[in-house]
């Protein structure tokens, strides 16, 4: 079967792999159609991954089609089209029996950990099978990434009307922003690129962008006479940023990271403690999310229409994905078409 495997950092290669044969019990067989590009794809292939193995079949932002079910498998039928939960989690651990299957203890995550659908064809628990009679196999690749930014939204529980700051507007910062609108609450962002920003404003409806860090702080304290946002997202993966995100929360607010980094970051715990900060992280999404998101893009809540920047098929993608790379490129999501089907 053909596939795409990334033979070691900075070397894609169209490849073949075997065939992953029937479904077993409580297992589905689906046809890989779309495969989303995120920055955990772009830190592969640049070797900035820690703890990943090479060679790897990457993929984990699926749009698929069912092509034969397991034993026991209900609700699910061959030609069904789905998102693809790619946490595979051991229900066994601490995490999981506590419902937190997003970090679990043993995760392996499609196409990071073990091979993911840069593929024709894979096996997958039934139950990471999420379908949608109407959307496109696109739209239902789109659904991991959003999962990020709905997650995140849940972890800080926010209110209507609540002040909101969400630093930073790549995808995940997208994504969040996506999520705060349906919660309707009172959003602004911070974010350096231009392009980026403008990407918000056009697209996401966010009219409070702010884009120079040296006057942030008195902007944001205008525009919350002073209080500050009491909800704080950070979806940088910057350090710096990062850190610069606890000088922003309000007293009594809560800083939620999203994006991470391999290192450290400080602050400073006097004023940490004099506003009573709560500190969240947030990591992947759950079955619920899964479910939820493809609900709302099924009401039209969340607008999938802008996302989809980039495309190459399987016997492109090899070339386009290192122009991909490059910020005048302005990918937003890329996307690897593998089928045919809408
Ligand atoms: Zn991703
Ligand atoms: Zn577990």
């Amino acid at each position: 079967m053909k596939s795409i495997t990334l033979k070691e950092p900075g070397q894609f290669e169209r490849s073949t792999c075997h065939d992953p044969g029937t479904p077993g019990p409580g297992e589905a067989r689906i046809l890989i159609d779309k495969v989303g590009i995120c920055g955990t794809d772009l830190h592969a292939f640049r070797g900035r991954q820690p703890f990943f193995e090479y060679p790897r079949i990457l993929g984990h932002e699926l749009g698929v089609v069912v092509e034969a079910v397991g034993e026991g498998v209900e609700g699910l039928e061959p030609g069904d089209r789905c998102a693809v939960e790619p946490y595979l989690n051991c229900k066994t651990c601490v995490a999981c029996r506590a419902g937190k299957t997003n970090c679990c203890t043993h995760l392996r995550v499609l196409g990071v950990h073990i091979d993911g659908g840069m593929r024709e064809s894979i096996l997958v628990p039934a139950e990471k099978l999420h379908t949608s009679k109407s959307l496109s196999t696109a739209q239902l690749a789109l659904v991991e990434t959003l999962g990020i930014g709905a997650h995140a939204v849940d972890r800080a529980q926010l209110q209507r009307d609540e002040k909101v700051l969400v630093v930073g507007a790549g995808p995940i910062g997208l994504s969040l922003l996506q999520f705060a609108r349906v919660a309707s609450a009172d959003i602004a962002l911070l974010e350096l690129n231009p392009v980026r920003g403008q990407f918000a404003k056009d697209q996401i409806g966010i009219e409070r962008v702010m884009s120079d860090l040296d006057t942030a702080v008195e902007e944001v304290e205008a525009w919350t006479d002073g209080d500050l946002p009491t909800a704080v997202f950070d979806a940088t993966g910057n350090p710096q940023s990062m850190e610069s995100a606890f000088g922003y929360v309000a007293n009594g607010g809560r800083l939620t990271l999203v994006g991470l980094i391999q290192g450290d970051i400080t602050f400073k715990d006097p004023e940490f403690h004099r506003r009573e900060i709560t500190l969240l992280a947030s990591r992947n999404s759950r079955s619920e999310d899964f479910k939820r998101i493809i609900s709302l893009i099924e009401l039209g809540d969340v607008d999938t229409q802008p996302w989809i920047t980039h495309r190459a098929g399987y016997g492109d993608f090899v070339e386009s994905f290192s122009g991909w790379l490059e910020p005048e490129a302005g990918v937003v999501k890329a996307m690897l078409e593998l089928g045919e089907t809408a």
